[in-house]
C-alpha cells in the first residue's frame, strides 16, 4: 500500500470503531450522530491546505533549475501546524499530505500543543554544494513565508535537513519579517541560534525510552499476567532478566545511532546491540558491537558505517560485514527501524524473526505486514507512540524561544521522559484487552482527543 492513504485510512477505522462506543460523544445520537461523524472523518482525512511551489535556483555552474517543493498543513485545531521539511530525490506529494496527517495524530496523542504539517523538496541533497543548498533553503522560505510563522506553521528538520538548514531558513524569515518575533518560527536550529540542547537526541533517546518502559517497567509489573500469555513477545521480555537483550538497528543516522548509546549506556536493561545498519551495509558482532567506535567512524565519514575489513581493523571495531538488509532478519530479541519507510512488507514479513519491533522511522512496517507481525505474536510499538521525542522537545525548543529562557540538558529529558512516560500511561495498560493492538490504541486515543477538541470548538455541526 502507498503510504498516501495510509493515516487517512487510520483515521476512517479509529472513527467507525468509536461510532459504535455510545458514551462516546454522547450527545450526538442516531442521525445527529451520523452526521458529525462524518464531518469528523472529513476534517481529519483531510489536509486543510496543500501549497506547491516551484524553487528557482541558480547553480554554482550557471545553470538554472526549477525545484518542486511543498508545504502541506493538515489540521490546526490543537495549535500552530508543526512539521518537518524533508529534502529527498523521492518526495511527493502524497507522501507530505500522510506524513503531515500523522504529525496531527502524533501531537494530539501526546498533548503537544500543536496541528501537523510537513515540507518536502524534491532534490538529492548530496548532488549540491552547500552555496546551492543554502539557497533553496533561503528560496523555500521566501516561496512560502505567508503560511509560515512562530504562530502559525512551525518546520523543523527531517531526513536530508538538519540545523543547518533550519539556522538559514530562521535567518530568511527574519529578513522577510523585519520586527517580528522570528526565534519560534523554526526549531532543531544550532544552539547559539536558539535551539535546544537535548534536540539532537530527543527522538532516539524516546525511541530506545518506549523499550525500557515497556520491559523495565511494565511488564516487570505484570509478570504474572506475561506468564500466563504464551506468544513470541511474552516470552522474550520473561526471558531478559536471565540474559542481555539482542537488538538490530536499522538505520545508524540521528535516531538510529543515539538509540544505539542508550541502550549501550543503559542500567535499567541488560541490552547488547548485536547489529547494526545503514544505505551501505549491515555490521553483527554476537558479543556485541561497540558503538562508540562506530559513532566516532560515522562522524568523520560523511555518516557512513565501515564498509571493508581493512577500515573495521584500522579502527580496532570487531563485526562481521553483511548485506544492507541482513539486519532485518536476524535472530534478535529487539529490531528497531530508524531509516526510511516500508522497510517490512509483505513480501519480506515472513523472515523476520525479532520478536519485539520499535519503529523510530515514520511509516517502517506497511499496514499488511503490521496484521502479520501481531497474528505472530510479535509486539510492535508504533512510530506515533515511539518516535515523537523530536516533535516534544522542538515544542520546548519554541517555548523556549518565546520566553528566552533556557533549560539544562538535564530538564529537558526529564521533562522529555515525563511527558512520554505520560502517554505511555495511558497506553500501555490497554495492552490486557488487545496485546498486539497498541498502534490501534493509539490511534484511537488521538483521534478521540481531537475529536473532543472539534467538538467543542463547534466544529460538528
Ligand atoms: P538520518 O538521515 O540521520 O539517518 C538515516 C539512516 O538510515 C542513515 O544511517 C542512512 O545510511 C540509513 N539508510 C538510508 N537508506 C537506507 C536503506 N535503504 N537501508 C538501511 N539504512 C538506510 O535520518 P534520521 O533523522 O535518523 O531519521 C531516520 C528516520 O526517523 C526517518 O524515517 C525520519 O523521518 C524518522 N524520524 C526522525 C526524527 C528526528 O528527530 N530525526 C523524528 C521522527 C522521525
Amino acid at each position: 500500500m502507498k503510504l498516501a492513504s495510509k493515516y487517512g485510512e487510520v483515521v476512517q477505522e479509529s472513527l467507525h470503531a468509536l461510532l459504535e462506543d455510545q458514551s462516546f460523544l454522547p450527545n450526538f445520537k442516531d442521525e445527529d450522530r451520523e452526521n458529525a461523524f462524518k464531518s469528523l472523518e472529513s476534517i481529519l482525512s483531510t489536509p486543510n491546505q496543500i501549497q506547491k511551489s516551484f524553487l528557482r535556483v541558480p547553480l554554482e555552474n550557471g545553470k538554472i533549475l526549477r525545484i518542486p517543493a511543498f508545504r502541506v498543513q493538515h489540521n490546526n485545531a490543537v495549535g500552530p501546524y508543526k512539521g518537518g521539511i524533508r529534502f529527498h530525490e523521492t518526495v511527493e506529494e502524497d507522501e507530505v499530505i500522510n506524513l503531515a496527517t500523522l504529525m496531527t495524530l502524533k501531537n494530539a496523542l501526546h498533548d503537544v500543543p500543536f496541528g501537523g504539517g510537513k515540507g518536502g523538496v524534491v532534490i538529492n541533497p548530496r548532488e549540491f554544494s552547500e552555496k546551492e543548498l543554502h539557497t533553496i533553503s533561503k528560496t523555500y522560505v521566501q516561496n512560502f513565508c505567508d503560511i509560515l510563522g512562530p504562530d502559525k506553521d512551525i518546520p523543523a528538520p527531517d531526513v536530508g535537513t538538519g540545523e543547518r538548514e533550519m539556522d538559514w531558513m530562521m535567518g530568511e524569515y527574519k529578513t522577510i519579517h523585519p520586527g517580528r518575533p522570528y526565534r519560534g518560527s523554526f526549531t532543531g536550529k544550532s544552539q547559539v541560534n536558539g535551539g535546544s540542547l537535548g534536540r539532537r537526541e530527543a527522538t532516539g533517546k524516546g525511541v530506545y525510552y518506549t523499550l525500557r518502559y515497556m520491559l523495565h517497567n511494565f511488564v516487570k509489573e505484570n509478570e504474572e499476567w506475561f506468564k500466563r500469555n504464551d506468544n513470541r513477545f511474552a516470552k522474550t521480555a520473561l526471558e531478559h532478566s536471565d540474559r542481555p537483550l539482542t537488538i538490530g538497528i536499522q538505520g545508524f543516522g540521528n535516531v538510529g545511532s543515539v538509540a544505539a548509546l542508550e541502550s549501550y549506556n543503559c542500567n535499567y536493561l541488560d541490552t547488547k546491540v548485536v547489529a547494526v545498519s545503514d544505505r551501505n551495509v549491515t555490521l553483527y558482532n554476537g558479543d556485541g558491537l561497540d558503538i562508540k567506535a562506530l559513532i566516532e567512524f560515522t562522524s568523520n565519514h560523511k555518516g557512513d558505517l565501515p564498509t571493508t575489513e581493512e577500515a573495521l581493523s584500522e579502527h580496532e571495531i570487531k563485526a562481521d560485514i553483511q548485506e544492507r538488509e541482513d539486519v532485518l532478519y536476524l535472530d534478535t530479541d529487539v529490531l528497531i527501524l530508524a531509516a526510511l519507510e516500508d522497510q517490512i512488507h509483505e513480501n519480506n514479513v515472513d523472515q523476520v524473526k525479532a520478536r519485539m519491533i520499535v519503529e523510530g522511522a515514520n511509516g517502517p512496517i506497511t499496514l499488511g505486514a503490521d496484521r502479520k507481525l501481531s497474528e505472530d505474536g510479535v509486539l510492535v510499538i508504533p512510530d506515533i507512540l515511539a518516535n515523537a521525542g523530536g516533535v516534544i522537545v522542538s515544542y520546548f525548543e519554541w517555548l523556549q524561544g518565546r520566553e528566552t529562557q533556557f533549560y539544562s540538558e538535564e530538564e529537558v529529558f526529564s521533562l522529555l521522559f515525563k511527558k512520554m512516560k505520560e502517554t505511555m500511561d495511558e497506553i500501555y495498560p490497554q495492552f490486557f484487552n488487545d496485546p498486539f493492538a497498541l498502534r490501534q490504541n493509539c490511534y484511537i486515543h488521538t483521534v478521540m482527543k481531537l475529536s473532543n477538541i472539534l467538538y467543542r470548538h463547534g466544529k460538528l455541526y
